[in-house]
């Protein structure tokens, strides 16, 4: 059931399981929903009171108002059905309106972008370290080149899961080092190069100027990537994540959504959030700090790790 990638299934409980630990504080929101929907009150009243707490999983205005009408129209079509069972289908429907599939063809270039501290630097070793278990050889940019920290940061991900880290002198051009990584990336003939880039420069325009050419030198050197372009959004921060991705939503070409740090919040909501008000695919998921920390994002087991 909860197969999204061609390979990997997601049925597996111990994932499940995982998942539902990790989402254990959007979950005791959602747990509510339980008293709320044995609570014999009238249709309208719970429906109110639903609305509510999506607000409080931070799964913002319009988007409740689209689930709940939803429901309305489902419970209306269904009047003997649980509306639970409807709500599960209803916030799947949703989170699967959009091609999220991850584009797992190799060779392949990905680019990390987003706002610094949201978790890109860890989501790409997260990434590299699923793909060498699956047998790839991976490869890392450090593409800030303006945050020492950033690069160094980068580095010891690199030593820790044994991988090469690309990197330039501190203030190099960034599009000059992502040039040298894909050079090296073919001539080793690595199966993915992930590239993390920075977060913030002077000025937005600046950034979004940066980040395009750094696309461009990468389609240019390697055509046809970056086969993926993820935008790290950090979950904790709510309805502002909505605000950043718009923001950030303007560089052309983004794939999809890396969504952080869904471990320890109560603001799980947020994927709903994101899918609908910006039409763009979750496709992974993080939920640690740590490298195994990462799950491929299946609407099926999301609804099931919050509702179950
Ligand atoms: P960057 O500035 O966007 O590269 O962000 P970093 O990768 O440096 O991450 C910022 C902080 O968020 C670090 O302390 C990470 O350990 C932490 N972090 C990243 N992803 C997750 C996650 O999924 N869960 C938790 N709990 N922390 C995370």
């Amino acid at each position: 059931m909860f197969d999204r990638t061609g390979g990997e299934k997601y049925n597996s409980k111990a994932v499940f399981e995982k998942l539902k630990q990790k989402l254990s504080k959007t979950r005791e929101l959602f747990s509510r929903l339980e008293q709320l929907f044995q609570s014999g009150q009238p249709q309208p009243e719970i429906l109110e009171e639903l609305s509510e707490l999506l607000i409080l999983a931070d799964v913002g205005v319009p988007t409740t108002e689209r689930i709940i009408s939803g429901l309305r129209e489902s419970a209306r079509k269904n009047p003997s059905a649980d509306l639970k069972v409807l709500l599960k289908q209803e916030l799947i429907a949703l989170l699967s309106s959009l091609p999220s599939a991850v584009n797992e063809s190799w060779p392949a270039v990905w680019m990390l972008v987003g706002v610094n501290g949201g978790g890109k630097t860890t989501s790409a070793a997260k990434l590299a370290y699923r793909y060498k278990n699956q047998g790839k050889k991976v490869m890392l940019a450090a593409a800030d080149t303006f945050r020492a920290a950033a690069r160094e940061q980068l580095q010891l991900w690199g030593k820790k899961l044994n991988l090469p880290v690309i990197q330039g002198q501190s203030g190099a051009d960034p599009a000059s080092v992502v040039f040298d990584a894909i050079r090296a990336f073919k001539a080793r003939e690595y199966d993915l190069l992930l590239v993390d880039t920075a977060g913030r420069l002077h000025t937005y325009a600046n950034l979004m100027a940066e980040l395009e050419k750094i696309k461009k030198v990468i389609n240019r050197e390697f055509p046809g990537g970056p086969q993926e372009i993820l935008l790290v959004l950090d979950s904790t921060i709510g309805q502002n994540a909505i605000v950043q991705a718009r923001e950030f939503n303007r560089f052309s070409g983004i794939t999809g959504i890396f969504l952080t740090k869904l471990d320890g919040t109560a603001r799980g909501g947020s994927v709903l959030a994101v899918a609908e008000e910006l039409r763009l695919p979750v496709k992974f998921i993080g939920i640690g700090e740590s490298e195994q920390d990462l799950e491929i994002f299946s609407p099926e087991a999301f609804v099931e790790a919050l509702l179950s």
